[in-house]
């Protein structure tokens, strides 16, 4: 991508309530635009990374063995009162059609997913089953805040699972947990497994997935070695104590809730009273699990996480491209090395955002800093006098001079 051709550059002027550094930076560097208060256009730049984000997601619902489905965030208001939820749920966004129809806006999907699945299974032999979907989510949040931390419209994954015993729900949420370390630890994050209560959603079992920075809105204590975690409003364990899963060093922390699973049991299987024929012939309530990850408030958190003064650091896999090419000054032998280098990159499948523009070096090393892409190659008069690029990490100090014979092997 030819950064003079991008929609959504760079500015010098955060948002003008930016509290956060993802407020800041991902406003700043091109990424997002804030329509209004927790509300937000996902520009190219960013919907790379949200992209990216979601497709982990998905590879790991997927292994799983989740299907994955799309579900409405127009809902009938009758689902809801089924539920007793219509009234109660403080963020539901409700709207009134032409007609004097009422709808709820989806702030989750319990109430579409369990009569769906309703429809379609009768029999125990076609359960287990789990279903998923990435899409937004509206809140009626009396504070939005934190940039995408906390938005009234957001991006969620949320899976559905259903089981004909306790057994069997169990094997799968834990299986869940599983593909959760796995999600956030290939975006790079730190992320501790909170024992939780449900909510408003249930008292049974629950967990809650912490990433662990000053950021968070959530009180601690951590494990420093492993990922286990207590909330500290229902902890069981003491700063400075040794950690019940590994005896490493428990320490008081801040965290950002990026996911959380809950048992819901039969809340909702109870409201739509959805049963299964069993074995034994006989009909039987269906059990069910409900996973979530807020998918745009996971790259806020990684944001926070990974950043200095100068902007965003994004780990590779998230990241909204791999090289940042920066040509400097107006030098032709300079515009047409870099035009060269720019085809070769792309030739090998490798993401490019080319900084082409007609601006100051000074611009330019700051924009990228900003942007926070995780190599850096910049092609100027100076290094081509030694045959070379220089090469940085976004995340070490120092660059090197690479010739231009290597640099291809050397990404
Ligand atoms: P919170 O306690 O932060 O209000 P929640 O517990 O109400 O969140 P869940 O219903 O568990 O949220 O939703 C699943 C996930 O969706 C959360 O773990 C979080 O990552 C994300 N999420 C929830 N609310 C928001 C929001 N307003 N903006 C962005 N992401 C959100
Ligand atoms: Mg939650």
């Amino acid at each position: 991508m030819r950064y003079s051709q991008m929609f959504g550059k760079t500015t010098k002027s955060a948002q003008a309530d930016a509290d956060s550094a993802n407020a800041k930076f991902l406003t700043q560097g091109g990424f997002v635009d804030q329509e209004m208060a927790g509300v937000y256009t996902w520009l190219p730049l960013g919907l790379h990374v949200l992209r990216k984000v979601e497709q982990i997601v998905r590879e790991e619902m997927n292994a799983l063995g989740a299907l994955e489905i799309f579900m409405p965030s127009l809902q009938p208001k009758e689902y809801w009162e089924k539920t007793k939820r219509w009234e109660g749920v403080d963020i539901l966004f409700k709207l009134k059609s032409q007609t004097d129809k009422d709808y709820a806006l989806g702030c989750t999907h319990e109430e579409v997913v369990t009569p769906l699945v309703q429809k379609f299974i009768q029999s125990y032999k076609e359960l287990p089953l789990a279903v998923y979907q990435i899409n937004t989510k509206f809140r009626d949040e009396l504070r939005a805040k934190s940039g995408v931390l906390r938005g009234r419209e957001f991006r969620m994954k949320d899976m559905y699972s259903f089981h004909t015993s306790q057994e069997d729900l169990e094997k799968f949420y834990h299986r869940a947990l599983q593909a959760y370390v796995k999600v956030f630890s290939r975006c790079g994050m730190n992320v501790k497994v909170v024992q939780a209560s449900g909510g408003i959603f249930t008292s049974n079992i629950s967990h809650e997935f912490q990433a662990i920075t000053p950021a968070g809105e959530d009180n601690l204590i951590a494990c420093e070695v492993c990922s286990f975690g207590q909330n500290v409003e229902i902890a069981t364990v003491k700063e400075g104590e040794a950690c019940p899963e590994c005896s490493g060093k428990l320490i008081k922390t801040k965290g950002i809730e990026v996911g959380n699973i809950f048992d819901l049991g039969t809340k909702y299987t109870d409201a739509f009273e959805f049963d299964v024929n069993n074995a034994e012939g006989k009909v039987q309530r269906v059990l069910m699990g409900c996973y979530g990850i807020g998918t745009s408030r996971l790259v806020g958190a990684i944001v926070e996480t990974f950043h200095d003064d100068k902007g965003i650091i994004w780990p590779e896999s998230v990241a909204p491209y791999k090289v940042h090419l920066v040509s400097l000054g107006n030098d032709e032998a300079v515009k047409q090395e870099a035009e060269k280098l720019y085809n070769e990159l792309l030739s090998k499948g490798i993401e490019v955002l080319f900084d082409d523009r007609d601006a100051s070096a000074g611009a330019k090393l700051a924009d990228a800093d900003l942007i926070g892409v995780p190599w850096r190659v910049v092609v100027s008069k100076k290094t081509l006098a030694e045959g070379s690029v220089e090469l940085k990490e976004r995340n070490k100090s120092e660059a090197e001079m690479v010739k231009l014979s290597e640099i291809l092997n050397k990404i």
